[in-house]
């Protein structure tokens, strides 16, 4: 595996590889197995795997999530390499964004509810750091967890909207044994906010929004909705302590797992 961290770097490294088919997995590190689904995915299907690992600043709303958010590149590229990556692509924040960055991408009605509505510009940071990556690794697949079901649905809309040349693929959501979906801030998680966060795919799973309500009194609860993508699924969002957690669940699907 070779990791490369500036754009003429990679572009040149990925030229030599992009007739067999490259595909991208764009992650922000903090590498678990949900993260390896995705690339198994990928490796399954194309002859040139590669990981962007970017905490990207620009999807960031508040300050305190993106500095508490958890980096370990030595252990990632471990990760990565273990998991039979290709190229790791991981920039600096100044890589992706020079001085006198000014240029970003919208995708404006799907961005605005959910997600988009509790974190005020996120899915324009992560519509133009997708739109970037896309250029610079220039993938004919792209793999994305359907945990982020609204990022999923944004990201399909940008490579429409806009003609991109690639196939978005969502890989299903991985799920620790006790069910909560895995994510790099369970990591935040004390012992006892894990058997709270607990809550959120018990609730989910009823996949009715007012029981699923219901079952999520007493945490704070941003919103629980069922949301009209393809497919339709019962997403939530919960504050657990200072860690905040987004599952759902795929509706008209009798279990997920
Ligand atoms: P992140 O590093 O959190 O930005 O996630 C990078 C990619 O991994 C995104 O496409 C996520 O949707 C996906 N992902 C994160 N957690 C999971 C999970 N538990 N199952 C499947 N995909 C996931």
């Amino acid at each position: 595996m070779k990791t490369v961290r500036s754009i003429s770097e990679a572009r040149r490294h990925l030229q030599a590889f992009r007739r067999g088919g490259t595909g991208l997995v764009p992650t922000m590190g903090a590498l678990h197995a949900g993260h390896r689904a995705l690339i198994d995915a990928a490796r399954a299907e194309c002859d040139t795997v590669v990981v962007s690992i970017f905490v990207n600043p620009a999807q960031f709303d508040e300050a305190a999530d993106l500095a508490a958010y958890p980096r370990d590149e030595e252990r990632d590229a471990a990760f990565a390499a273990d998991a039979g990556v290709d190229v790791l692509f991981a920039p600096e924040p100044d890589e992706i964004y020079p001085a006198g960055f000014q240029t970003w991408v919208d995708v404006e009605e799907l961005s605005r509810g959910l997600e988009g509505a509790y974190r005020p510009g996120h899915f324009r940071g992560v519509a133009t750091v997708c739109l970037k990556l896309f250029n610079i690794v220039q993938p004919q697949f792209a793999y994305f967890g359907q945990k982020d079901a609204q990022q999923v649905a944004v990201v399909r809309r940008l490579v429409r909207d806009l003609n991109l040349d690639l196939t978005v693929r969502s890989v299903s959501t991985v799920r620790d044994p006790d069910g909560l979906a895995v994510s790099s801030r369970n990591v935040l998680l004390s012992e006892a906010e894990r058997a709270a966060a607990l809550a959120l795919p018990r609730a989910l799973s009823t996949r009715d929004p007012a029981a699923a309500r219901a079952a999520l009194d007493g945490l704070d609860v941003d919103y629980v909705e069922v949301a009209d993508f393809d497919p339709p699924v019962l997403a939530a969002a919960v504050r657990v302590g200072s860690t905040r957690l987004i599952d759902n669940v795929i509706l008209n699907e009798e279990e997920e797992r």
